[in-house]
């Protein structure tokens, strides 16, 4: 429960406080402290790691290749730590969260077990004042959330949830000690990238699986792998060249990829490189031409060949039709898997197709679809997240004139460069809506998020200005912008969590920047270059 804010007293006043400890929190902590702020972390875990700390369903793994996945500020930090796999398991990557938390010590400035509640800001003084679940009443110049795009979990409220006996999980908030499936009846409703990562182990070990499709999604293989230590040698000694090579990437990866369209080559040679991009694995399959998402027919080429090979992959053809997605490769965000497809050959394993009649409501034993009960031990909910906003509108924002966040985004997020919101001043978003986050190398948009901001410090505490504010005009501009370039992907053309189309009710707004990682950099150097365009700063 909150306290009310007029028996309080402040607890602290900080320069800056920063929402969330993961990477983003971490590496804006850091910053603010190697440039003389006093700040402070506050988070809701116990530990370190945000997105990596939460989910911890079997099998969770980043898809984005390890040697990348990972900070690129430290030279000596990426030279010390040893990937032992092409794509990072779950604990792995919370271990190099907890190992940058030590190594850099900050943990002596993260308060965990603590969540915030509401933030307010205080137009006589230009501060905020930030109120936590624990009572506390912070002051500060500054605040800065870092709370993932991908944090928020979505638990659909089916009709009679809590007549269910048995267990309900959900992947992005799984028991910290594990689940033990062994000889459970279990069912896993939704096909995202974590129930295609977490239905193969689970059904390892079920007596029984159920999995619950509403969309079938495009799948390729992962080919995840040890990875020996010539390559990693290899990476490490040329390894600011490869960032480098990253940053100028739309993606902010380093990868093969072609600069050609699937309907430049003829008919054996694209499919030459579908084959070839797809026995290397990996999310890297979009780079085999430049139009996969942007032309529909070049789309559909790469979209039929995914589709055939799920065909040869799964033996009963009636299934395989039902796994093999309809829609466009790469408007859902596209998966990579480890064995997917070969779960449903298993004789335990049954793929229900909920896309024309939904899970209507949960029952004592089971749930039911239609006229049919499936009577099950565990249900797992791999139904995602409320992506991109949700974070930030579950805390109290209060803004110039009390107008609160969730009443300025109730026709979706608008902010200028996914950074800076007008009405709420000195207010920072790491990876916020507008910006490349989930279309980008997420490690590398939280740095170059928090080098941009403790820049605008830096230059606010010389100028002795102690106060910065998106103006109108630059967010309507940037919020057009988004839309037009949104517009002209397919990936705006079907049903996802990008245009918050996974949460009834969610204004249907295309929230992560398209654009690319390059052309945004210039953007925000563009900004600073012109005396910080784009916003107000006044003393
Ligand atoms: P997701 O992609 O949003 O998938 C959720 C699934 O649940 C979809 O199949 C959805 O169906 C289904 N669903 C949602 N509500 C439902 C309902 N009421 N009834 C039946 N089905 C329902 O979520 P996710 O798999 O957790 O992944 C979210 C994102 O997290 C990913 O796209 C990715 O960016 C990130 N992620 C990354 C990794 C990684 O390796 N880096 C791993 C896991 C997740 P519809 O498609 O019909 O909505």
């Amino acid at each position: 429960m909150t306290v009310p804010a007029a028996t309080q007293t402040f607890d602290a006043s900080l320069d800056a406080v920063v929402v969330g400890a993961g990477f983003g929190g971490m590496y804006m902590m850091l910053k603010l402290r190697e440039n003389g702020y006093s700040a402070r972390v506050y988070e809701t875990g116990d530990d370190v790691g945000g997105t990596w700390y939460w989910n911890r369903y079997p099998g969770c793994r980043c898809d984005v290749e390890s040697m990348q996945y990972s900070y690129s500020f430290s030279d000596e930090l990426q030279q010390e730590w040893n990937w032992s796999e092409r794509y990072a398991p779950q604990p792995e990557i919370l271990a190099y969260a907890r190992h940058v938390a030590d190594r850099f010590d900050l943990r002596r400035d993260i308060e965990f077990e603590t969540r915030i509640d509401r933030a307010t800001f205080d137009e006589a003084t230009n501060r905020w004042t930030i109120e936590t679940n624990t009572g506390k009443r912070i002051s500060a110049r500054y605040f800065i959330t870092a709370v993932g795009c991908l944090s928020t979990a979505n638990l659909p409220d089916f009709p009679d949830r809590d007549a269910f006996k048995g267990n309900i999980y959900h992947t992005g908030q799984w028991p910290h000690e594990g689940v033990d499936f062994t000889g459970r009846r279990v069912a896993v409703i939704g096909t995202g990238s974590s129930g295609i990562q977490s239905i193969p182990l689970i059904a390892k070990q079920s007596k029984s699986l159920h999995v619950f499709q509403r969309t079938a999604n495009f799948v390729v293989p992962a080919r995840n792998r040890p990875l020996d230590p010539e390559e990693r040698a290899a990476v490490k000694a040329d390894y600011a060249a490869l960032r480098a090579k990253g940053r100028s990437r739309p993606t902010g990866f380093f990868f093969e990829h072609n600069n050609f369209s699937a309907l430049d080559v003829d008919d054996a040679e694209r499919e030459r490189l579908y084959e070839k991009f797809w026995d290397n694995g990996g999310l890297t399959f979009l780079g085999v031409f430049n139009d996969l998402l942007i032309s529909p027919e070049s789309n559909e080429t790469a979209a039929e060949f995914v589709r055939n090979k799920i065909r040869k992959i799964v033996k009963d053809p009636e299934t395989a039709e039902l796994l093999a997605p309809r829609d466009i490769i790469g408007c859902k965000r596209l998966c990579a898997d480890t064995g997917y497809f070969e779960t449903f050959n298993l004789p335990h394993v049954k793929l229900v197709d909920i896309s024309k009649s939904p899970i209507s409501r949960l029952t004592e034993n089971g749930l039911m679809v239609g006229e049919t009960e499936y009577q099950v031990d565990d249900i797992v909910c791999a139904t995602g997240f409320d992506a991109m906003t949700g974070a930030l509108l579950k805390m109290d924002i209060r803004g110039v004139g009390g107008r609160t966040l969730n009443d300025k985004w109730e026709h979706g997020p608008r902010s200028y460069l996914g950074l800076g919101v007008k009405g709420f001043p000195n207010m920072f978003t790491i990876t916020g809506p507008g910006s490349p986050s989930v279309f980008a190398n997420m490690i590398l948009c939280v740095e170059q998020h928090s080098d941009w901001i403790v820049g605008c410090m830096n230059h606010m505490r010389d100028e002795k200005l102690k106060r910065i504010e998106a103006t109108l005009d630059a967010e309507d501009a940037w919020v057009e912008h988004n839309r037009e370039i949104g517009d002209g992907s397919l990936r705006s053309q079907c049903k996802s969590w990008y245009l918050g189309s996974n949460i009834p009710g969610k204004p249907k707004v295309f929230s992560p920047y398209i654009g690319g990682f390059p052309i945004y950099t210039d953007k925000l150097a563009e900004s600073v270059s012109h005396d910080y365009r784009g916003f107000e700063l006044s003393r």
